[in-house]
């Protein structure tokens, strides 16, 4: 995956919404947000691999528009 300064991830649920994570850099942290609930952490490490579990635990989203 490529890092950049500002990505998402974007996870549709089982009715088809889509919800969005986005993540920005700042500094050696990187803030992460959701875009459906405000849900917002700081984290230095793997921010897309917390972004996918936030879907996935709070919003049951975890189907990749990329990989479907
Ligand atoms: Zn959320």
């Amino acid at each position: 995956m490529v890092q950049l300064n500002a990505s998402k991830v974007t996870r549709w649920d089982q009715h088809g919404r889509e919800h969005v994570v986005r993540v920005r850099r700042a500094g050696v942290q990187r803030i992460v947000r959701c875009d459906t609930c405000g849900w917002r952490i700081s984290a230095q490490f793997l921010p897309w691999l917390k972004a996918e579990e936030h879907l996935a635990v709070e919003h049951q989203a975890t189907v990749d528009p990329a990989g479907a």
